[in-house]
């Protein structure tokens, strides 16, 4: 499968990897939207949050437990934001399911 994400957890593009476990890679967005901007991503390939069956929920929350404990790992105490762009409407480019954490600077509402 020609997946851009698919192939940085497999080290066949390189990253800046910021965290890895058995399910789930982390790495540096390489178009940083904040000072601290992380993609978090299951290995699994998931087009999106809209092809997610009840059956990845587990999965799921493992990323956004991830992206919390990166969190605490870059020192965001003041805050951040988690962001799960679903496709052509909600601003998903990139179709592999990933988390963008995002923080460093204050957060505007709603984004655009
Ligand atoms: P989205 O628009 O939610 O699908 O987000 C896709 C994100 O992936 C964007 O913020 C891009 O900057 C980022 N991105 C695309 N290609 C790469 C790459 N090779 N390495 C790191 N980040 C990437
Ligand atoms: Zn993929």
């Amino acid at each position: 499968m020609d997946c851009v994400f698919c192939k940085i957890a497999a080290g066949e593009i390189p990253a800046t990897a910021v965290f890895q476990d058995r399910q789930t890679y982390a790495f540096a967005d390489i178009h940083p939207k904040a000072p601290v901007h992380i993609l978090i991503i299951p290995r699994e390939h998931i087009g999106s949050l809209a092809e997610a069956g009840a059956e990845k929920r587990a999965l799921l929350g493992h990323l956004m437990g991830v992206a919390g404990e990166i969190a605490r790992q870059k020192g965001l105490a003041k805050g951040y934001r988690v962001v799960l762009n679903t496709g052509d409407e909600g601003g998903q480019t990139v179709d592999h399911l990933h988390l963008h954490l995002m923080g460093g600077r204050q957060m505007t509402w709603p984004p655009g």
